[in-house]
């Protein structure tokens, strides 16, 4: 929870974190290396200096660091676990389910573990998935259609074998499906992460609610339209807020577009931690203005209110937490989206 000066209390749900493990003994080959590395440079170059890890500690940082930087120093009432599995490049997974478990054996339901799925996998995907979510109950799952996979460079979610997988989430009772629609990473295929096919799920699935994480950055714009037209369909901000220390105005630029387009009862929140850590965001987001011109752009200041709703109540709309009195918004009037 994030306390301001006037003592407004703020509940802090960062929607999207990790835990992964990208030390050399975990690398299966060259690509293990140049993955991490795209993320360090992402660390790097979005960072305050002073905030800044050193390398060897973002290859590994394991489940006492992350909830030191998540729950004790990050403000974080919730975070939510998105596993990222990279099988081809990573040895045990890069941040498998099994692996940030052990966030949530450390620190219990305030860890928010997701589960995984790749509609590629066929029957075999199918079977893990309902273990999984036997062995730890998910109320979502995180897809990443540019993960590599034998000859197969990445999907589209309008394939039919896609909607297998929705239909099984369906039965199973996971609602929230999560989808990687943002930069490209090395040595990924950046076409296999355009958001442009995110309507078509969402149009035939009216019943699930899509995350599109990142916002389908750099195309913020096509997925503004496909959000405006598919109501559920929700922003998952991850790395756009890390912008705000680096390159203010861009941060701005788009921030006003998504208000503008999708409002801020669909924004949620993200560090992508460990890319960058919820604390030094937070700490910035909450001094943070829209200049007059920028705020009549986005057709809404960014207000106390406003705030409330990006950094917690939305994500804990969408996954049915607690929030106490005190850090509701100020006009209930106004709490009223995702229902
Ligand atoms: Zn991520």
């Amino acid at each position: 929870m994030f306390e301001t000066e006037a003592g407004d209390k703020v509940f802090v749900v960062d929607g999207h974190v990790h835990l992964w493990d990208a030390r050399e003994a975990n690398r299966r080959n060259r690509y293990g290396l140049t993955f991490i590395e795209s993320f360090w440079n992402g660390h790097e170059g979005m960072t305050p200096e002073a905030e800044r890890w050193p390398f060897e500690r973002f290859l590994h940082y394991g489940p006492e660091r992350a909830r030191k930087d998540l729950f004790e120093d990050g403000y974080c009432d919730y975070a939510i676990l998105l596993p990222t599995y990279l099988e081809e490049f990573y040895v045990e997974g890069f941040n498998t389910t099994e692996q940030c478990a052990a966030l949530r054996d450390l620190c219990g339901e305030k860890a928010i573990l997701n589960g995984r799925m790749d509609p590629r996998e066929g029957e075999r995907g199918l079977d893990r998935l309902r273990a999984d979510h036997a062995r730890f109950g998910f109320k979502g799952v995180k897809i990443y259609t540019a993960e590599w996979y034998g000859e197969s460079k990445g999907y589209s979610l309008k394939e039919d074998r896609v909607g297998r997988y929705m239909e099984a989430c369906r039965e199973l009772g996971i609602s929230i499906i999560h989808i990687h629609k943002g930069p490209t990473i090395h040595p990924l295929n950046m076409d296999a992460f355009d958001v442009r096919d995110v309507d078509h799920v969402a149009t035939a699935f009216p019943d699930l609610t899509f995350v599109v994480d990142h916002c389908g950055m750099p195309r913020v714009d096509d997925f503004c339209w496909i959000a405006s037209q598919e109501p559920n369909v929700l922003g998952g901000l991850a790395l756009i807020p890390s912008f705000i220390h680096a390159r203010p105005r861009y941060f701005a630029q788009m921030l006003a577009d998504l208000l503008f387009f999708v409002g801020p009862d669909r924004l949620i929140f993200g560090s992508d931690y460990a890319i960058t850590s919820p604390k030094w965001i937070i700490e910035h987001f909450m001094d943070f203005d829209f200049d007059e011109a920028t705020a009549r752009e986005a057709g809404t200041a960014l207000t106390l209110d406003v705030k409330r709703k990006i950094l917690g109540l939305n994500a804990a709309r969408l996954y049915d937490l607690d929030v106490p009195p005190d850090c509701r918004i100020s006009d209930p009037g106004l709490d009223r989206a995702a229902e």
